[in-house]
């Protein structure tokens, strides 16, 4: 057991945050202090153009506890959670917002659950002081994402959470280059567990997240976790087949019966429906592969281990599964 690593790392990426800075790091320190002497906090300084950079390294000369990486320039608040997250240490990690909408008072809560066993605690935004149009987006988006994607990704949930050393080691080695922590932390697994927070408005400064940010976030968000869009074309593509089909049936009978139909008409518009699915259909299948160009590209794992136990009879004595449980009952313990 790695005894000279800390317990807790907070990671929060800043981005033009300068005047959010000594208070966040008083608070932060206010509610891990007390937890004891082993925490670290991260700060990831997301090629800010304020005075952010040099507010942090002055206040890391002055604190043991502060890591700080300054990105080469402005990547974008997941690419900093990333870099945050491979350079934490912790035995559990937290990520959180530089602007304090995000409480660090509620940091022990999370803490608390961790060492109840859970591997990842995640937020549940319960009430939220922003603008009625953002909330609302928020409120689709999260929705629209879990009717489509093909993970049950916790409805309100942000990049507000814990994470046990293992999750991350996990999150940190998968390929995938964009990445939507949020959506990777659930396809991890392992035991995951919701709590509930009041997020506030944010302290002082502007959003980074302006209306296009967040629609790309959130179509990012959408592609990543989902084919199903691709899916669409096809769907519309039978649809169209389909309604086509039911027309000309109804065109012969009209031309054999009736004749209401302008001469000429039958045939324009049947040839426009029929060509109109052909190409929506042969996008679909186009659609198909692409999907899973798309999914193998991510290598994503096909599944993640949580324990593993071995048949007694291939270890070849018994001592070496007792050594396991025991080996397992210490990591509870000094959790
Ligand atoms: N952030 C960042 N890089 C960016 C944009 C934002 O590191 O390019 C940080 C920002 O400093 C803050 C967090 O990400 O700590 C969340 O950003 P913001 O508060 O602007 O987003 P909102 O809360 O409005 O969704
Ligand atoms: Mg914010």
């Amino acid at each position: 057991m790695n005894h000279h690593l800390p317990e807790i790392s907070v990671v929060v990426p800043l981005y033009d945050e300068q005047d959010n800075i000594s208070e966040l790091h008083r608070r932060l320190t206010g509610a891990l202090s007390p937890m004891g002497p082993s925490y670290e906090i991260v700060f990831v300084d997301d090629g800010s153009r304020d005075e952010t950079p040099r507010l942090v390294d002055e206040a890391a000369a002055c604190d043991p506890h502060l890591t700080i990486v300054h990105l080469s320039r402005n990547f974008g608040h997941q690419p900093a959670i990333s870099a945050g997250l491979a350079h934490a240490r912790g035995r559990s990690v937290m990520v959180m917002d530089g602007d304090l909408q995000d409480p660090p008072e509620v940091i022990p809560q999370f803490v608390a659950r961790w060492k109840q066993g859970f591997d990842v605690v995640y937020a549940i935004r319960r009430h939220r002081k922003e603008g009625a149009v953002k909330r609302m987006g928020y409120f689709v988006f999260y929705r629209l994402l879990n009717a489509i994607s093909d993970l049950n990704i916790p409805l309100d949930s942000g990049d507000f959470c814990l994470m046990d050393r293992r999750v991350v080691e996990v999150i940190k080695n998968l390929p995938e280059r964009k990445r939507f922590v949020r959506g990777l932390r659930t396809f991890v697994g392992f035991r995951q567990t919701g709590l509930d927070y009041e997020r506030t408005a944010r302290e002082a400064g502007r959003s980074k997240y302006n209306f296009s940010a967040l629609i790309g976030l959130a179509v990012d968000g959408l592609v990543s976790f989902s084919s199903y869009p691709l899916r669409l074309v096809t769907y519309l593509g039978m649809t169209t087949a389909t309604i086509a089909v039911g027309l000309t049936m109804w065109i012969f009978m009209d031309a054999f019966y009736q004749r209401t139909a302008p001469r000429g008409w039958a045939s324009l518009i049947v040839v426009v429906l029929f060509m109109g699915s052909v190409q929506l259909i042969s996008l679909g299948i186009i659609g198909e592969y692409i999907r899973l160009i798309f999914l193998e590209t991510k290598e994503r794992p096909n599944y993640i281990v949580d324990r593993y136990r071995p048949a007694a009879v291939l270890l070849g004595n018994e001592s070496s599964v007792t050594e396991e449980a025991a080996s397992a009952s210490s990591r509870d313990v000094t959790r």
